[in-house]
This record gives structure tokens, C-alpha cells and sequence, in this order.
């Protein structure tokens, strides 16, 4: 059989290694010369929003993939509203991952696990490649579905983004919530090596003017001040397709619409889609109804975010509050069998009841 993946980032790689460990060589291109991304940067993995990616980790331990190593534990995760502030400390909050060319990344992990033949600088569009049996729209992008009429626009983000020499821990994130400076979305610092942090601020639905604006409110507003290496700003389209699949082309990651909006970095949904899409070819499974619980989540966690966009600034100090009460930290952080209880219903909860009164 004979199978072609466009694409050589988290997606397309799980997909690919599947594909071989099941005996399929599968033929990949990358536009790029490179394996990740054109910057490095630090995909966190927050214990707190983990209720319910099982659905995406179950594939990424069926293929053996689930042992990615983080660069550390998290220990320390700061979360600041316009006025209410909070710490929380534990042995084990999450994971901080590299993303990007460096040879920790998860992406390179990935790409050392087996002699993938990539061919590189080859950008190629999969509506017109002929000769495969199936391909895989693994571009990280919904430039296919779009003119294929099958892609609804979710989110149109900006992700401003600074590259820091003063950092934070490496076990420690801080994130911001203040509709001030972030419209309605969220900001952080992060580590992604001992020297370095990439500091990120995420607009949704905003102008490159506007995001200078914010971007400059941002800084003012928090007091900080850093060396910055570079700056740069990434658009970020997140959209949802009627189906994962059309004809022979599956469509996985970003493309597919497999993201994770709220501060998920969607590692775990781009590598879980991609090696989906190899289990169904290798399996002759029906790939737009094996993937439906995991579509399904993603839904829940973009109504997640537009509840969240709802919120008004002083909102976002009571969210905290309630977040930092002990017992709650306690139970969030601490207690398995609490946060089996959904997230989004707490937020739900907290937002109607608590919040609105
Ligand atoms: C700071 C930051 C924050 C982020 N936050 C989130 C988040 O919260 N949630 C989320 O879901 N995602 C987030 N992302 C995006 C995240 O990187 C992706 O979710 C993830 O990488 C998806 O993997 P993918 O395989 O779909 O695409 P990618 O990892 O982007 O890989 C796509 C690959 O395809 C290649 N390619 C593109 N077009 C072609 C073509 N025509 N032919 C050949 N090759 C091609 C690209 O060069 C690239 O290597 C964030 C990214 C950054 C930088």
C-alpha cells in the first residue's frame, strides 16, 4: 500500500511511525529543510487540564509512544488575575516540553525513534498528489478543507511571543489573565531551557495594530522587564471540519481540526490523531467515526475558552479565588479522583452561580 503524509511536524511523524511499525514505508514530505518548528519554544502540560485527554494518551500508549520526555516537572505554577494573584506549589503540577528544532523537542524525539525517509523542501498540495492508495493532510494548517468547502473557522488568534535570557525556574509557569491586555484570552512565561523562556501573549480575534497595542499594555501593566533576544508574532487558526476524512486524504493535527485550546499546546491531539490515522489504514477503520470522541472533546474545550472569553475582568479575580481557595487547590491539584470531575463544569458552575451574582 502506498501512502503519502504532507507535513513532518508532531501529526505526520506519529502517523508515519505507526505506519512502519505496521510495515507500511510511507513516502513523507516537508516543505521545510528541517524537523519542527522555526522556533523553539515550551508546550506545557498542565495536571489540572489533563481530565479527560484520555481519550487522546490511550493511542500514544497503545503505540509506545506515550514516553516523550518532558525537559521537567512542574512545580510551581503562578496565576495572576487584575487584582488577585495565586501560587500553587507541588511535587508534580505537569510537564514542560520543548517544541521546535533543538534535539530535546518532542517533534525530534519523534524523528529519532525510526530511519524516516523525509524529503525536504517539498511543498506539496494533497489534492493534487497522485499515485497513493491514502494521504495524509498533515500541514498543520486548514488551507485543504478550505477549498474543499469542509472547514469551519473556529478561533483566529495571535500569539505574540518573546524569547527571554532572564528566566523563570524551570520548574515554575506563570500565566495572566486580564481582559486589559489580552482582550479576552490569556498570557504566559514559561521555560523551555535553563537560559531561556519564551514569554507569550495569545489575542484572539485581534489586528497586527491591536496586538502592538496589547502587547505594549501587557509589559507596562505586569512591570516587565527582560532581555529580549527576539520577538515574533504567529497567526493561529483553529477551525473544525464536518469530517476528518474526505475520500483517501485523512486529515490530522491542526489540520483536522485535533487542537487543545486551553493552554493545551496540542501535543497530545496531534500526535493521538495522527497515530489514529494510522491505525485506521493499517486496520481498514472507518477514521471519521473512530475519531469522533476525540473531535467531541475538542468542542468541549473550545466552549471551554469562549465561556472563559465571556468573562468580565473582575470575573477572572474571582475564577482565581475560587481556584486558590486551599481546599480547592487541594482537591484540583492533589486529588486524582476531584479532577475526574470536569473541568469545564466547574467553570460553568463557578461562572453562573458564583460568578454572575
Ligand atoms: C506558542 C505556541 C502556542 C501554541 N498553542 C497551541 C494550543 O494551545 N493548542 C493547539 O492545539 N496548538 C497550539 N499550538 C500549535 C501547535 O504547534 C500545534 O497544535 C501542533 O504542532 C500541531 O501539530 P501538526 O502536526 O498539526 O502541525 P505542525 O506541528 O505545525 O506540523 C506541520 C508541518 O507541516 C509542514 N508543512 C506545512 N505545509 C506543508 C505542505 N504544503 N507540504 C509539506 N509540508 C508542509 C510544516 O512545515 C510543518 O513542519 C501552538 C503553537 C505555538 C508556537
Amino acid at each position: 500500500m502506498k501512502v503519502a503524509i504532507a507535513g513532518a511536524g508532531i501529526s505526520g511523524l506519529s502517523c508515519a511511525y505507526v505506519l512502519k511499525s505496521g510495515g507500511i514505508e510511507p513516502v513523507i514530505f516537508e516543505k521545510k529543510g528541517y524537523i519542527g518548528e522555526v522556533f523553539d519554544y515550551a508546550g506545557l502540560r498542565l495536571k489540572i487540564f489533563e481530565n479527560g485527554k484520555d481519550i487522546f494518551k490511550k493511542y500514544l500508549k497503545e503505540y509506545g509512544l506515550d514516553d516523550i520526555k518532558p525537559v521537567s516537572k512542574l512545580k510551581k505554577i503562578q496565576m495572576a488575575g487584575p487584582k488577585r494573584k495565586v501560587t500553587v506549589r507541588g511535587r508534580n503540577l505537569g510537564y514542560v516540553y520543548n517544541r521546535g528544532e533543538n534535539e530535546y523537542s518532542v517533534e525530534k524525539q519523534i524523528y529519532k525513534r525510526s530511519d524516516f525517509k523525509i524529503q525536504f523542501k517539498k511543498n506539496v498540495d494533497p489534492l493534487t498528489l497522485n499515485g497513493f492508495d491514502y494521504i495524509i493532510d498533515a500541514t498543520g494548517r486548514g488551507t485543504t478543507p478550505k477549498k474543499l468547502n469542509i472547514w469551519t473557522s473556529e478561533l483566529n488568534t495571535i500569539i505574540k511571543m518573546a524569547n527571554i535570557l532572564n528566566p523563570v525556574p524551570i520548574d515554575t509557569a506563570k500565566i495572566w489573565f486580564d481582559k486589559k491586555y489580552t482582550n479576552n484570552c490569556f498570557a504566559f512565561l514559561n521555560p523551555y531551557s535553563d537560559s531561556q523562556s519564551r514569554l507569550c501573549l495569545i489575542v484572539d480575534n485581534a489586528t497586527k495594530n491591536d496586538m502592538k497595542y496589547y502587547w505594549e499594555k501587557f509589559l507596562t501593566e505586569e512591570k516587565l522587564e527582560f532581555d529580549a533576544v527576539e520577538t515574533r508574532e504567529m497567526y493561529y487558526e483553529v477551525g473544525m471540519l464536518q469530517k476528518p476524512q474526505y475520500n483517501n486524504i485523512l486529515f490530522t493535527g491542526n489540520a483536522g481540526g485535533f487542537t487543545d485550546n486551553f493552554i493545551g499546546f496540542g501535543m497530545l491531539s496531534g500526535m493521538a490523531s495522527g497515530i489514529l490515522a494510522a491505525k485506521c489504514i493499517l486496520n481498514k477503520l472507518d477514521y471519521a467515526i473512530e475519531a469522533k470522541p476525540m473531535l467531541e472533546y475538542v468542542k468541549k474545550i473550545n466552549k471551554f475558552r469562549a465561556l472563559i472569553n465571556t468573562f468580565g475582568r473582575e470575573d477572572y479575580d474571582k475564577l482565581l479565588s475560587f481556584l486558590g481557595t486551599p481546599v480547592i487547590k487541594q482537591l484540583i491539584y492533589n486529588n486524582p479522583f476531584f479532577r475526574a470531575v470536569n473541568l469545564t463544569k466547574i467553570a460553568e458552575k463557578a461562572a453562573r452561580k458564583k460568578f454572575k451574582k
